[in-house]
């Protein structure tokens, strides 16, 4: 198993960060260390961040493909 990459809250290469999306909604985007915007609509993500399963870049060429840890993560979807 590989080690864990660590995200930082963006918006920049190699971090998360939220974007609008939709009628009002959000999404929760990464851009991976090319730079590629990846939308992480098809994981699910734990209240520690941790994203299931891994991160894969779709963008032709780029090989970026790794399991990651959103730091700073709070799920908005989630009542305080
Ligand atoms: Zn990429």
């Amino acid at each position: 198993m590989t080690a864990v990459r660590r995200l930082s809250r963006g918006p920049r290469r190699g971090a998360w960060w939220r974007r609008l999306w939709g009628a009002g909604g959000t999404t929760i985007v990464m851009a991976c260390p090319a730079g590629h915007l990846v939308q992480l609509v098809q994981h699910s993500i734990s209240p520690e961040g941790i994203v299931e399963p891994d991160v894969a870049c779709a963008e032709l060429g780029c090989d970026f493909r790794d399991a990651v840890r959103l730091l700073d993560w709070v799920d908005l979807a989630v009542p305080a």
